[in-house]
């Protein structure tokens, strides 16, 4: 079910609204406002509604939390330590609240979405005075609204029927000028045994191909050159509109777009992932020669765990395809160490899949529970210490992977897209079509725009080379 913006007037009456009311609290010329994201890309482009509903009601942004008059953290609740993290600078936030009370603080995303963590907020946080969650992003005026003028603290989840809305139209603050996010699908319903994803987020739902087109080609008249496609399950895209589109399909679509970019997605489930996808990726024109393919875990009996619903014999097959017809394919994954009950013999079976794929990178993270979730009630009985040491075993073995793939592209020209000055004067910072960083001199005048980098030398990852020409 999509809906288009149909309450906009009153929508933006309360807009109007909020901003009478903050130009007054506001204890500068302005109202400022520090909104900080935690996690993934997803929640990075939620932050970007937000801070396009505060542009509407006139408020400026500060990096400083002092110096503002409301203070939004956008919260991930995927790994324990974001949370921990997340209650640590909500907890600072008390001192700052004593010094200027008339400052509002709120906090919405993924952890607010769990009764237990507004639970926590609601009797160990009495400064916060307002918490949402992911589904009432649209109704994030009239909770501020409620929040300045009703007297009291309010906390709102949204209810089931929101689960399946999609709301179209909401105003978005993009924080950069190269790059851009789009979202195409909201939720999941995967229910990998370790995730809280389908908890928090809801199930699945795919806007219609031609909001997104429209998105996509407003972006591209923009002058955004790297467009990222954003969903939990990209490449689930569109099994639940009326007229199913693939993933695919919606990617030939975009791809026949006029102009200058690339685009990308994330994240790809591996049991979604098909030939056609990769046969698409191959035939485009600015389709990025990059796919991430999270395996988590290169054993079966894991994998069946996890409930990923493929095996390892699937994975490389898709893998052995994928680099068949794309040569230079740029190859990343997630991987989880230390899955409840997972063996050292298990977890050799990951080693063995990295050694054979050869990523160029890799997130790797040590499993970490999440109350709620099938995998939080399975025994664990490997202690930390021995996890940790598995860690540190995969770590070495992917250093050694990336630096002899680094290398290997020492002498080739690349198309890299400038996105910023390098941390040393006088260098230019950008991305390789594999999204591996290259730095090189040139002038700032090439950022934003696409050069072609001879890359002479490789260090931890990182290319350094030099400029060829403007491609
Ligand atoms: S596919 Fe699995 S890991 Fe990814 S969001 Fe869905 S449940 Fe979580």
């Amino acid at each position: 079910m999509q809906e288009n913006n149909a309450s906009s007037r009153s929508t933006a009456a309360v807009i109007d609204d909020v901003a009478q009311i903050m130009k007054i609290r506001a204890r500068g010329e302005r109202p400022m406002a520090f909104v900080h994201s935690y996690g993934c890309q997803q929640n990075v482009a939620d932050g970007e509604k937000i801070k396009g509903f505060l542009e509407e009601m006139g408020f400026g942004f500060t990096q400083e939390q002092e110096e503002a008059d409301f203070i939004l953290f956008n919260t991930c609740a995927v790994r324990e330590h974001a949370e921990d993290r997340v209650f640590g600078n909500v907890g600072a936030l008390k001192n700052i609240k004593r010094r200027h009370p008339s400052v509002v603080i709120a906090l919405c995303g993924c952890m607010m979405e769990q009764e237990h963590v507004a639970e926590r907020i609601r009797k160990s946080y009495p400064y916060v005075s307002l918490v949402f969650g992911t589904h009432v992003i649209h109704r994030f005026p009239e909770l501020l609204l409620e929040t300045l003028t009703g007297g009291r603290r309010v906390f709102s989840r949204g209810d089931e029927s929101e689960d399946k809305v999609i709301r179209e139209g909401l105003p978005i603050h993009r924080d950069g000028s190269v790059k851009a996010w789009v979202t195409v699908m909201y939720g999941c319903n995967n229910f990998c045994s370790y995730c809280i994803v389908p908890y928090v987020r809801g199930r699945e739902r795919s806007r219609s191909p031609e909001a997104i087109e429209e998105e996509f080609a407003s972006l591209v008249r923009a002058g955004y050159r790297d467009i990222t496609l954003l969903g939990q399950n990209v490449n689930s895209y569109g099994k639940t509109l009326e007229t199913p589109v693939s993933f695919s399909e919606l990617l030939r679509r975009l791809d026949r777009i006029p102009g200058d970019y690339r685009i990308r997605f994330m994240t790809s489930h591996p049991k979604d992932a098909t030939r056609e996808l990769i046969d698409t990726i191959a035939q485009g024109t600015h389709i990025s020669h990059h796919l991430h393919l999270p395996f988590q875990s290169g054993n079966d009996r894991v994998l069946r765990e996890m409930n990923r619903r493929y095996d390892r014999a699937k994975y490389l097959e898709l893998i052995r395809y994928a680099k068949e017809k794309i040569s230079d394919l740029s190859l990343t994954s997630d991987v989880i160490v230390g899955f409840p009950g997972e063996t050292y013999e298990e977890f050799l079976d990951t080693v063995s899949l990295i050694r054979e794929v050869e990523f160029t990178s890799l997130f790797t993270f040590i499993y970490s529970p999440r109350r709620g979730t099938k995998a939080a009630a399975m025994d664990d009985p490997v202690p930390a210490e021995e996890k940790t040491r598995w860690f540190q075993e995969l770590c070495a073995v992917q250093e050694e992977i990336a630096a002899r793939r680094c290398q290997s592209a020492v002498g080739t020209v690349q198309r890299v897209l400038v996105e910023e000055e390098g941390k040393r004067e006088g260098l230019l910072s950008g991305r390789t079509d594999g999204n591996v960083i290259v730095d090189f001199p040139g002038p700032a005048s090439l950022i934003g725009r696409f050069a072609d980098v001879r890359v002479t030398a490789a260090r931890n990852w990182i290319l350094t080379g030099e400029l060829v020409s403007p491609a």
